[in-house]
């Protein structure tokens, strides 16, 4: 399996620290809002690869924090009048909710950074004592970004350069301008817990570093984001890790491509800016799955509503060609031709081999969907051509096999359309005196006394039948494989 990592630009071989484990963390969200729809994307992502890994038989330890203290969440709470624990509550919860309706799966350990406060003053106190960081007299702690040689690593950037290229903030309190804080002093009203540098709160950085080391030890095998986040975030947990440890911290960094709306960056100014809510409130966690997983992870991916539209239609293609091949299945003539059969079993085996290649190949699930939209086409040509004598094997094994495929990306099909109702014994009993118990039966019985209407052109009779089954919310569909009944 190969893995791009971004830290040395190039595909990689996967080979986890521990055999058949993996041990995988991917920064949470500050809970101050809902989530737009460019996070959700890179959280889907994550979650496929999970998904994946586990697929492919790896025992996946996925840890996930939540950024519940933090200036976004102290604003917002000032703004409403409300304190920073009752937003970063209300927040935490959405975004949990949000995630599930998405069909993300939950993570194994979701720390939350208020409850880890212990850890991360033990942290900064070890990288204190060893001449990594210093207290400032106003109470902050900062990072010492030029104690570490390997500083900019992560993010390929030059210590240098960032002197000359950043636009740093002046702060008298930090001895180098590049210098981060690790610890910050409360300001009046904040929240705020105690430590040896008085009442303050961790910073960013130091959350996820603290919570990387406690609840996956390091170096851990996948470290996770939105490319947005490798630098500073990135290069600042993994500075102060392997200052703190003298331990790789992550072996294969992953960065996730940026959501672009109608080909323009989203924004609240530009009014194309969308939470994952207000997406999910229209349209179905399978479709914005799909068409998100129609780009590489790693390309900037392009929303629009059309493109969803068209990712629902995707889908309903898709469930009615498994629909259609179940149904040639159990109405098999027995009379398929075996040459036939034989080449739309292979066509399912090309496609789940494609599948398996693309999503080893750096996770890419645009081409492991193309192969399974190309055996839709396959099928549904098949069973067009073939009628009523369709092979039973080779429609099972086609559509377990885009079961199979859909359920490994979390792209929740449809159900195939209900069971017909037992209304239809009764209509049987009336037009040909059926009298058994079986539905299928009954739906036989109905459309034989439809068929023998019509060839004796009783148009009359014809109609009487169509209006009974219009009145149980039914329609008749005439196909090349035959007729059937089925839900309007
Ligand atoms: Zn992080």
């Amino acid at each position: 399996m190969l893995i791009y990592n971004s830290q040395t630009h190039k595909k990689e071989e996967f080979q986890p620290i521990e055999e058949g484990k993996v041990r995988m963390y991917v920064c949470g969200p500050t809970v101050y809002d809902q989530i737009h729809i460019g996070n959700a994307r890179t959280f889907l992502s994550f979650d496929v690869i999970r998904r994946w890994l586990i697929a492919c038989g790896y025992e996946v330890t996925f840890a996930q924090n939540l950024t519940d203290v933090d200036d976004k969440i102290i604003n917002r709470a000032n703004e409403q009048g409300r304190t920073a624990e009752e937003v970063a509550a209300e927040f935490s919860a959405a975004f949990i909710e949000q995630m599930r309706r998405f069909n993300i799966m939950d993570p194994d350990i979701r720390p939350r950074a208020t409850k880890e406060i212990g850890p991360m003053i033990g942290m900064i106190k070890s990288l204190i004592e060893q001449g990594h960081a210093y207290a400032a007299d106003n109470g902050d702690v900062y990072f010492s970004v030029r104690s570490d040689p390997a500083y900019g690593e992560v993010s390929g950037r030059k210590v240098d350069d960032l002197m000359v290229g950043a636009r740093i903030e002046e702060n008298e309190d930090k001895r180098d301008p590049l210098d981060f804080a690790l610890w910050k002093a409360a300001k009046p009203g904040e929240p705020s817990w105690p430590s040896p540098w008085g009442q303050g709160r961790p910073g960013w950085h130091t959350e996820c570093a603290a919570m990387v080391h406690r609840y996956l030890g390091t170096p851990i095998d996948i470290h996770g984001g939105g490319s947005d986040l490798a630098f500073p975030h990135h290069e600042n947990e993994c500075a102060q890790a392997t200052c703190c440890w003298h331990q790789g911290f992550a072996n294969t960094w992953m960065h996730t491509g940026m959501l672009l709306v109608d080909g323009e960056k989203m924004s609240k100014s530009l009014g194309n800016f969308f939470t994952l809510k207000e997406v999910l409130d229209q349209h179905s966690a399978a479709a914005l799955r799909l068409l998100m997983l129609q780009t590489h992870y790693r390309s900037p991916l392009d929303f629009s509503w059309e493109r969803l539209e068209g990712a629902e239609n995707s889908l309903e293609r898709i469930a009615t060609c498994m629909e259609n091949l179940v149904w040639a299945a159990k109405h098999a003539s027995g009379k398929a031709d075996a040459e036939r059969a034989a080449a739309l079993i292979a066509a399912a085996e090309h496609a789940a081999a494609e599948f398996e290649a693309a999503m080893n190949d750096d996770f890419n699930t645009a081409g492991a969907v193309a192969a399974y939209f190309q055996l839709v086409t396959e099928a549904n040509t098949y069973l067009d051509e073939v009628g009523g004598d369709a092979d039973e094997e080779a429609c099972y094994a086609c559509s377990a096999g885009i079961a199979g495929a859909f359920a490994v990306l979390g792209v929740e099909l449809r159900e195939p359309k209900e069971e017909l109702p037992v209304g239809l014994l009764g209509v049987a009993a009336g037009l040909v005196g059926y009298t058994g118990d079986s539905v299928d039966e009954a739906a036989e019985a109905v459309l034989a006394a439809r068929a023998e209407a019509r060839a004796a052109k009783d148009w009359g009779r014809a109609d009487a039948i169509r209006d009974q089954l219009r009145d149980m919310g039914l329609v008749v569909e005439d196909t090349a494989a035959g007729s059937r009944i089925k839900r309007a």
